[in-house]
């Protein structure tokens, strides 16, 4: 539930409405607008008795919010989300946000001279991972601690912000020390207890759709990270499993329109893990922004043949420079640009 105040309320009828809330058994939190304050009440499991509420000096109007999830809604706050990063990357403006980088960090020499690539190429996110949700128990799990001390070094020679996942609560609190944006994978979008972890942590957290979710799942998801405190939340679209084999997954832009409608959150879309193959992620690329994604994240390898993981849809840099040149293109002629370069 929403409450509205007039324009002209004063602080203590904000005060007040959020006494007679927590006097009711629940929470209030001020959510300050442009022309009024609304106040968000949390806390109810199911339909609130607003008498109480209606006839507050200051109060406007009461909005039963109809979304199962609440802060995340756009019926919650209208402005759409904006969220910046430790480096400046603005997030969820109208520059539209660059984010590549390997699937996983493998050496200083790889990672340090992709993000110099990718610096040159405009990116101001740098993506790679040190710890690897991986299919397979065989196969590379990342180099965990020793990954995060060089994508730390990446950051300090480049400048780049850093995105990089945390697989479980335990390595959670190592991750938020290293990381600009804590990035929770499509396996984990449902891990209730890593996001809650994660909306602890105090980083930004990009949050991956899983590959089975619906949009309403996704956002139920957002709202345990924003629940906790972190209101710095980036969705992820990264494909859906589907029936097909043409590609690995079924790239969703349609969920980007959705998200959009239904929440303030910004929202990214992976074409790389959405497609599963090099060909193909440049065009999808190209339709995310077309669409009115807020961000593409691709993987990039310096040697895409020798990548330890996801070989098959990493790009190789240059190629990855013509793309940047007609993503500006493309987000230009919708009103947007892309975020701008690093100095
Ligand atoms: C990744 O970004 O490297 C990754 C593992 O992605 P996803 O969780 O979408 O499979
Ligand atoms: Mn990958």
């Amino acid at each position: 539930m929403l409450i509205v105040m007039r324009h002209n309320a004063s602080t203590e009828d904000v005060d007040s409405v959020l006494a007679v809330i927590r006097d009711m058994g629940y929470e209030g939190r001020p959510i300050p607008g442009r022309q009024r304050v609304a106040i968000g009440l949390i806390g109810n499991d199911g339909k609130v008795n607003s008498g109480r509420l209606v006839a507050l000096p200051g109060v406007l109007e009461v909005i039963p919010v109809t979304q199962p999830y609440k802060q995340v809604s756009r019926e919650w706050r209208e402005d759409s989300t904006v969220i910046e990063l430790a480096n400046g990357t603005v997030m969820g403006g109208r520059g539209i946000v660059l984010v590549a980088g390997p699937c996983s960090v493998e050496s200083e020499e790889q990672i340090l001279s992709v993000a110099r690539s990718l610096k040159r190429a405009g990116v101001t996110v740098l993506r790679g991972g040190a710890f690897k949700p991986r299919t397979s128990p065989y196969a590379f799990q990342g180099l965990g601690r020793e990954g995060l001390e060089l994508l730390d070094r990446a950051r300090e020679e480049t400048g780049m912000a850093i995105v990089t996942e945390a697989l479980d609560p335990e390595g959670l609190e190592m991750v938020a020390e290293y990381a600009d944006v804590i990035q929770i994978g499509a396996r984990n979008m449902q891990n209730y207890s890593l996001l809650r972890a994660a909306g602890r942590a105090g980083v930004p957290v990009l949050l991956k759709r899983g590959m089975s979710a619906t949009v309403q799942e996704l956002l139920l998801a957002a709202e345990y990270i924003v629940s906790e405190g972190e209101a710095r939340v980036i969705l992820c679209e990264r494909g859906l499993r589907g029936f097909d084999d043409h590609a690995r997954n079924m790239l969703d832009l349609t969920a980007v329109v959705s998200v959009h409608e239904l929440s303030h959150l910004p929202i990214v879309v992976d074409p790389s893990h959405g497609t599963g193959i090099r060909t193909k992620v440049p065009p999808m690329a190209r339709a995310a922004v077309a669409a009115g994604a807020d961000g593409v994240m691709v993987e990039v390898h310096p040697e895409p043949d020798r990548s330890v993981s996801d070989a098959a849809q990493a790009m190789y840099p240059a190629d990855f420079a013509d793309l940047v040149g007609e993503l500006r293109g493309i987000a230009q002629a919708i009103g947007r640009d892309l975020v701008a370069p690093l100095d």
